[in-house]
């Protein structure tokens, strides 16, 4: 059988769910980037409910996506993350580097001390050079598109784009990589619409079509 020409490839978009590590593997830590002496916990934990929250709204997404006709990877599909490259976020990065994806998208709930925060962000790699120089602008781009896309299909808060240095899975990812910040479990607002599954599909739709909106720019 003969590939049609001229046939591009479906794009692959990996979605990894923030956190779900075991407790005793994410107390470990790992270089911060290639080459770092900085080292980082694998995996804090995260806002209380935040790995069941961003699981849930990461299957909702792929459900998108593939009948959108992408193709989908996740870095975790249950409760824990199992990965052939380890447990931490250079796992993560590299389960999406080796997948050549044409985007990570991170899902991740905020927490704070202060419980009248609310709302949505996305964070992107700020600028290293030999770390993010080859994704900068492309992971700005993407942010830039799915940040847009949540807020208007949540009608959340619009808290921006927020450029991470210090971010494991930004800096050892070859792939644009966006984490978005769906909203702050430590807000009751907040919390009580990210458990819905109505507001969980809203969020979904939101990243779906800021993948969309992404892959569609120019190269
Ligand atoms: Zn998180």
């Amino acid at each position: 059988m003969i590939a049609a020409a001229g046939v591009a490839a479906a794009a692959l978009i990996c979605l990894d769910p923030g956190h779900g590590t075991p407790p005793a593997i994410g107390r470990q830590t790992e270089p911060i980037g290639p080459g770092s002496h900085v080292l980082k916990v694998k995996d804090g934990g995260g806002a209380h409910g935040e790995a069941a929250v961003a699981l849930a709204i990461a299957k909702r997404t792929r459900a998108l996506l593939l009948a959108r006709g992408f193709r989908v990877a996740m870095t975790r599909t249950g409760p824990t993350i199992d990965l052939p490259d380890g447990d931490g976020n250079i796992a993560r990065a590299r389960f999406c580097n080796r997948r050549h994806a044409a985007l990570m998208v991170r899902i991740h709930a905020d927490g704070s001390s202060d419980r009248s925060l609310h709302g949505a962000s996305t964070l992107v790699p700020a600028w290293h050079r030999g770390w993010t120089d080859d994704i900068y602008g492309r992971s700005l781009l993407a942010g830039r598109a799915v940040q847009k896309a949540v807020v208007a299909a949540t009608g959340a808060l619009d808290r921006g784009i927020v450029r991470r240095s210090d971010l494991t899975g930004f800096n050892w990812a070859n792939v644009p990589a966006v984490l978005v910040e769906t909203g702050f479990l430590s807000n009751p607002n907040d919390s009580r619409l990210l458990h819905t599954p109505s507001y969980r599909q809203r969020v979904a739709r939101g990243l779906a079509n800021g993948v969309s909106a992404f892959v569609g720019l120019p190269r």
